[in-house]
């Protein structure tokens, strides 16, 4: 038996430096307690300067930013919808299929319709030639949203000149992968809009927030007039558009302020993270989640696991619950997340893909062979039959938080390496 942690080990929690009361105080005793203020300016300059790119528009979520930018991609392309209609109302919008449902639920607010494009080995993100794929079976698609999962940079150079030769806009979601590089510029600058957040538990939080980026100034006045309502420039409340309340507050940014200069600290920690889980088990039959080490170095917010084919055990998931057979020299992310969770500390499948989520079972879904929905029931007879599904069939993500000591994770990396005893 290893003894189980006192204090429960996260996946990945908030870290505070001290700064962030500063700045929060601040707000209070300027009495700044509201979406206006300096925190909120500093941040995104700050923000913006980082990334690369001119303008950042504080929002209250990351999922506020993906909106915002699906609406504003929606009707520089297809113009103002109807009163009532979405922006994508009815069109189609090629999205990463192994994500978050945050970065796909805004174009369903929008009224599109996203169609899944299977993922790539080397990154675990969108597969350059599924999109291509999509293309040919959709060419009058013209959006693309473009996750850089768990802070690993996407294959930008191949999906942007894909979407070049198409004349397909990028909404990149950055929301994971603050602070990662692809040949020397930062995730967030690649797309025509770019989003990030500060969920508590991403790699610099304000406890929650998001931002939207762009180098057009008109986008970004936009993106900031819808987020306050959209009133227009009158001495009352006049509205020429629909408007929403996703403007950032002054005390979250407070506390976004106070974490960033500590971004780049966090990102060392996390690689530090990343790479004694990939010494500690070299040795067993498993990969860490891969990256492009030539192009691209990211910011390793969750390190993650794949086991070899060979070497799972049975493992049966259904809607709700999981099933596994344990076998001597072989494992399953079931057993390794029940293991780890037993001596208190918190890892977390991969996220299961959108195609395969019940909310999305008739959305299409593209992979480099075609329609991925055409071979699906391989998987009822034991195959996983798409890149995503196997990777969220074999994958998980660790303990990867910055607080973890190297005495815990060596407990984490021991229990992990009795899974396969
Ligand atoms: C966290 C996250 C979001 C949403 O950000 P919030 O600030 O939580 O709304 C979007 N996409 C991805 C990939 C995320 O991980």
């Amino acid at each position: 038996m290893i003894t189980p942690f006192e204090n429960k080990v996260w996946l990945s929690s908030p870290t505070m430096h001290g700064e962030e009361l500063t700045y929060v105080t601040e707000a209070y005793e300027t009495n700044w307690m509201s979406t206006v203020g300096k925190n909120i300016n500093e941040v995104e300059k700050a923000i913006a300067k980082k990334v690369g790119v001119t303008y950042g528009v504080a929002l209250s979520s990351g999922t506020a930013s993906l909106h915002l930018a699906m609406k504003l991609a929606g009707e520089s392309i297809y113009g103002q919808p109807e009163t009532g209609k979405g922006a994508l109302f009815n069109r189609k919008v090629f999205c990463s299929d192994l994500t978050f449902a945050a970065t796909v639920n805004p174009v369903v607010y929008e009224g599109g319709i996203p169609v899944y494009i299977d993922t790539e080995y080397d990154t675990w993100n969108m597969d350059p030639a599924a999109l291509e794929k999509a293309f040919e079976i959709y060419p009058d698609v013209k959006i693309i949203v473009l996750v850089h999962l768990y802070g690993t940079p996407a294959k930008i150079d191949e999906i942007r000149a894909i979407a070049d030769a198409h004349g397909a806009v990028i909404v990149e979601d950055a929301a994971e992968s603050l602070g990662a590089f692809y040949k020397g510029k930062q995730t967030g600058s690649f797309g025509e809009y770019g989003c990030i957040s500060f969920n508590g538990n991403k790699i610099i939080t304000g406890s929650s927030g998001g931002m939207f980026l762009t180098d057009s100034r008109e986008d970004a006045e936009k993106v900031r007039k819808w987020s306050t309502q959209s009133r227009e420039a009158a001495a009352w409340y006049q509205h020429e558009e629909v408007g929403y309340n996703y403007r950032m507050s002054n005390v979250i940014a407070g506390v976004v302020r106070g974490q960033i200069p500590h971004l780049e600290e966090h990102i060392a920690q996390k690689k530090a993270i990343y790479m004694r889980y990939k010494e500690g088990l070299k040795n067993l039959p498993v990969q860490m989640n891969p990256y492009d080490k030539k192009n691209s170095e990211p910011n390793f917010w969750l390190s993650c696991l794949l086991i070899d084919r060979e070497a799972m055990c049975k493992q049966v998931r259904g809607e709700q619950e999981a099933l596994y057979i344990s076998e001597a020299g072989k494992s399953c992310p079931t057993e390794i997340l029940e293991a780890i969770a037993g001596i208190n500390a918190e890892g977390r499948p991969i996220w299961k893909p959108m195609h395969m989520q019940p909310i999305f079972r008739m959305n299409p879904f593209i992979t480099r062979e075609g329609n991925g929905r055409a071979r699906s029931n391989a998987y009822i007879e034991g195959g996983c039959v798409d890149t995503g599904m196997d990777i969220f069939e074999r994958g998980l993500c660790l303990p990867s938080d910055n607080k973890m000591t190297e005495e815990q994770q060596d407990r984490i990396i021991e229990v992990i390496k009795r899974c396969f005893e």
